[in-house]
C-alpha cells in the first residue's frame, strides 16, 4: 500500500519530466501545477500586494521561477523556509546558423552545454525542443514552446570496421565534428532547415511567417518509465535535476496551510554552466522575492537582514548512487543506494555547502517526516562536482545544506533513479518548509 503511493509519486514525476524537455518547458509545467493549485502569477515588473495565506510565484526569463506561501509571522523574528532546485539540464544545443548540407546530408550545428555524457547521446531516436519567438503586433517577440513528437534527428556511431579497438580505448569526440546529428539525406531542393522548423511551428500551432528567431535543443525522444523488478526503479532523461525541482514544488503545493515563516523554492535555470545568469542561481532573484515579501509585511533593509539570518535553505539536487560495476570510484563509508532516503552531501572543499549545524537541520526534518537520511562524500582523490548550494548560500547569507536523492549514470541522456526517494524527498522538503 505505501509501496503503491510511492510508485503513484514516482509517476507523476515521470510526467513532469515528459512535459519538461527543457528549462523552459520545466518551467511552464511547474507553473501549469501551480496555476491549477490556486497559486497568483506574480510580474517582477509590477507593484506586488501580499497578505499572509498567499501562494504566489513569479517567472523570470521563461527559465526560471520562485513560488512562495506567505508566512503568518513577521520576517524579521521567523526568516524563511528556502528550498532550491536547478531546471536546466546537460546536452546539445542548436547554434544560430544550425543547418548545413555535408555529404548529401542535411546536418545541425550544434554546441555542447554543461557537462553530458556524450556517448549516451549517439544512436538514439533524437528530436527538438523549444522555444519559437512569434513576431506580436506590439511589444517584443513572443516565445512559443516547441516539441518534436517524433524522432526528427539522430548522431549515428562510426561503424566498429573503422574503429575496431572502441571497446578497449572507448567513444572519443571532436565536439565540433563528431556531435552534429543528421536530419535527413537528399539534395539541396528537399533538405531545408525551414521544413524542420514549419514542423515544430505547425505542432504549436504557429504561423512560421511570423516566427522570427528559435532557441532549440536536441532531446531524446523515449518517454520515461518505471522498470525494473516490483518497477522499483525510473528511467528517465534529466532526473538531474527535474527529481528536485518536482519534489520542491510538490511539497509547497502540499503543505496547504502557511506556517510561521514563509514557504519559498527557487527553481534556477543555469547550473550545468555555472549558475551566473539572469535566472541563475548566482542572479539578484530569490533576495528580490525575499526583500518584496519583508517590505510587504511592513519591514525594512533591517529587518531583511535579520530575516536572512533567521531562515534555512535546503538546496536539493541529484546525488552519486554506488555503480555496483565501479564500486571502487565510491568511499567505503558513503556509499548510498537508490531508494533509502534522501542523501546528505558533504565535502570539505566546500562544493556542497552542508554544515554540521545544517545537516542537523535535515535529518531533524527527516527524522520528524519519519524518513530515512543517507550521508555522501565523494572519494578524496576525486573532484565532487557542484551545485547550486554554496552559490546561493554565498549570496544569501542563510545557512544552506546540500541533499538530494541518489541516482547512477549522471548527465547520461537517459538517467537511473530510485522510485521510491520521490516521496520520501517530498515528506522530509514538506517538513523544512513547513517548519
Ligand atoms: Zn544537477
Amino acid at each position: 500500500m505505501a509501496r503503491q503511493h510511492a510508485r503513484d509519486v514516482a509517476r507523476d514525476l515521470l510526467q513532469f519530466i515528459a512535459c519538461s524537455p527543457t528549462a523552459a518547458h520545466a518551467v511552464a509545467a511547474a507553473a501549469a501545477r501551480l496555476d491549477a493549485a490556486g497559486f497568483r502569477r506574480l510580474d517582477e515588473r509590477d507593484a506586488w500586494q501580499l497578505a499572509a495565506g498567499d501562494a504566489c510565484y513569479t517567472v523570470r526569463n521563461h527559465h526560471a521561477l520562485v513560488a512562495f506561501r506567505v508566512g503568518r509571522g513577521d520576517p524579521a523574528q521567523v526568516g524563511f523556509r528556502l528550498a532550491g532546485a536547478h531546471t536546466d539540464a546537460p546536452g546539445l544545443h542548436l547554434k544560430p546558423n544550425a543547418a548545413y548540407l555535408n555529404q548529401g546530408y542535411l546536418q545541425l550545428g550544434v554546441e555542447v552545454y554543461g557537462g553530458p555524457l556524450l556517448a549516451s547521446w549517439v544512436d538514439r531516436d533524437l528530436t527538438l525542443a523549444g522555444k519559437l519567438f512569434v513576431r506580436e503586433p506590439k511589444g517584443p517577440p513572443r516565445p512559443v514552446l516547441v516539441h518534436g513528437d517524433r524522432p526528427l534527428c539522430r548522431i549515428p556511431l562510426l561503424a566498429i570496421h573503422f574503429q575496431r579497438d572502441v571497446n578497449e580505448q572507448g567513444l572519443k569526440f571532436d565536439k565540433q565534428k563528431h556531435l552534429p546529428p543528421i536530419v535527413g539525406v537528399g539534395g539541396a531542393r528537399d533538405l531545408k532547415f525551414e521544413r524542420l522548423l514549419r514542423l515544430l511551428a505547425d505542432g504549436a500551432g504557429v504561423d512560421l511567417k511570423r516566427v522570427v528567431a528559435c532557441d532549440l535543443e536536441v532531446v531524446d525522444t523515449q518517454p520515461p518509465a518505471l522498470g525494473g523488478l516490483d518497477d522499483s526503479l525510473i528511467f528517465a532523461p534529466r532526473i538531474d535535476n527535474l527529481a528536485g525541482s518536482h519534489a520542491a514544488l510538490t511539497a509547497l503545493i502540499e503543505q496547504r496551510r502557511p506556517g510561521a515563516a514563509s514557504s519559498v523554492i527557487a527553481l534556477f535555470d543555469s547550473e550545468e554552466v555555472g549558475s551566473q545568469t539572469v535566472a541563475g542561481a548566482g542572479s539578484f532573484l530569490v533576495d528580490g522575492v525575499l526583500e518584496r515579501l519583508t517590505a510587504l509585511a511592513g519591514g525594512g533593509r533591517e529587518a531583511y537582514l535579520r530575516a536572512l539570518a533567521r531562515s534555512f535553505q535546503v538546496s536539493v539536487d541529484a546525488a552519486h548512487a554506488v555503480h555496483p560495476n565501479h564500486a571502487e570510484f565510491h568511499d567505503a563509508n558513503h556509499r548510498v543506494e537508490l531508494n533509502r532516503g534522501p542523501v546528505l552531501k558533504i565535502n570539505a572543499q566546500q562544493r556542497y555547502a552542508t554544515s554540521p549545524e545544517t545537516a542537523h537541520w535535515f535529518e531533524h526534518c527527516c527524522q520528524r517526516a519519519k524518513v530515512p537520511v543517507q550521508r555522501y562524500i565523494h572519494r578524496t582523490d576525486l573532484t565532487a562536482g557542484t551545485t547550486i548550494g554554496p552559490i546561493s548560500a554565498t549570496r544569501l547569507g542563510v545557512p544552506t545544506v546540500d541533499v538530494g536523492s541518489a541516482i547512477l549514470s549522471m548527465h547520461s541522456i537517459r538517467e537511473t533513479g530510485g522510485a521510491f526517494d520521490q516521496e520520501l524527498m517530498i515528506k522530509a522538503l514538506g517538513q523544512h518548509l513547513a517548519s
